[in-house]
């Protein structure tokens, strides 16, 4: 078991900067209560880094990440620094990418003390995993892109390709699956995983449910079903509480991944995880979040999610139990910090910022 762990840590921009300082104090005070060390290695990237060096994710930064134990990731991107082809600076992507990060992992669960924007009081009980396929699907087409010219030069049609390979689909929908058994073990209940597609349309939606009921009949024990990501729009609203698992393409994880944050009362309250079979990065859902950056209005709950969610993975893989005890202790904290009603961010209409949760939580450990 390792005494120290080394976190590649790339803030980026906008409220990136500040939710991560947050993350960093819970970080260090919840290792210090079990007894493990965080060495944080802060590095450049971003959308502020190309302006300043005209490289958005320098190749130093590249090699701590790859030689890290795992990445802590704030967020990255301003709205009005693009490329020349007219998109965002989003280094978040290429990581994705490098290191084969495939699967997007995105738990959402409601909060005892904070709101949700739906008055059924069954909405108390959300608490599903949204998995995201984080490497092909329509982000294949990034880069990609087929712009078509008429005569004067002027473009006319562009194409953008979706990619769905039998590799990828399989073994998004096996980590789907497995995740629901580990799920269903902690939870005590049955697992479902529901398949999120388009297969009424498209052949390679199709293609992927298929592979998917393949996937599903090799783990009799979880439950599963499909749904065409138009319904799951709908259902994702009107009863949100009935989904446990649920696997999709990128485009569509993108897209629902937003839409589930909001079910539990904003962007601020959503931590993820890119996995692959090396490397881990941890990140909130959140952007940047230019309208509110620079005022300390920002919620950093998800990013010290995020670094809980860290911790879960690296007890996994190092067999050490005490770096899950540390990430239950940072879930306890933060679910005791609203539960207890003395604080409610920005976000949901209270008066409490970055500095104000990070200190509740900070003092709840220190209680613990
Ligand atoms: P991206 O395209 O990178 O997802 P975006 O600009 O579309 O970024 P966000 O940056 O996530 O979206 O912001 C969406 C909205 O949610 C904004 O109004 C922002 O202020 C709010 N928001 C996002 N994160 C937080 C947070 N941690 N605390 C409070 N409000 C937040």
């Amino acid at each position: 078991m390792k005494a120290s762990h080394h976190i590649a840590v790339l803030p980026g921009d906008g409220i990136g900067r500040e939710v991560m300082d947050a993350a960093a104090q819970v970080l260090h005070a919840a290792g210090a209560r079990a007894g493990i060390g965080f060495e944080l290695d802060t590095r450049p990237a971003g959308a502020q880094h190309y302006l300043d060096s005209g490289v958005a994710l320098p190749d130093e930064t590249l090699a701590v990440c790859e030689r890290a134990d795992a990445i802590l990731f704030g967020a990255m991107g301003l709205p009005h620094v693009r490329g020349s082809d007219g998109t965002e600076i989003i280094p978040q992507l290429d990581l994705r990418f490098h290191f084969d990060l495939y699967a997007g992992v995105r738990p959402i669960r409601t909060f005892r003390g904070l709101r949700t924007p739906l008055s059924d009081p069954r909405a108390q009980q959300i608490d599903l995993v949204l998995v995201r396929e984080n490497t092909e699907g329509l982000f294949y087409a990034r880069g990609r892109g087929d712009a078509r010219r008429d005569a004067q030069g002027r473009t006319v049609e562009v194409f953008d390709t979706m990619r769905i390979t039998r590799h990828g689909t399989d073994r998004i929908c096996a980590f789907a699956f497995e995740l629901a058994q580990r799920r269903a073990e902690r939870l005590g209940r049955a697992g479902r995983v529901t398949n999120v597609d388009k297969a009424n349309v498209f052949e390679s939606m199709a293609f992927f449910r298929e592979v998917f009921e393949d996937v599903a009949s090799r783990h009799p024990a979880i439950g599963a079903d499909s749904a065409y990501v138009d319904a799951m729009a709908l259902n994702l609203v009107l009863k949100p509480w009935s989904y446990d698992v649920l696997v999709t393409e990128n485009m569509f994880g993108d897209i629902l991944s937003d839409l589930i944050a909001a079910l539990v009362g904003g962007m601020g309250m959503a931590p993820s995880a890119d996995l692959g079979e090396r490397h881990g990065l941890f990140q909130p859902a959140h952007g940047t979040a230019p309208d509110i950056a620079g005022q300390g209005k920002a919620n950093p709950t998800a990013m010290i999610l995020s670094a809980a969610m860290m911790l879960d993975w690296l007890a996994e893989r190092h067999g050490d139990a005490r770096l899950g005890d540390a990430a239950r202790g940072i879930e306890r904290a933060v679910e005791a910090v609203f539960a207890g009603g003395a604080v409610l961010p920005f976000e949901f209409g209270g008066g409490d910022g970055t500095r104000a949760i990070t200190e509740a939580v900070l003092e709840r450990l220190r209680h613990a």
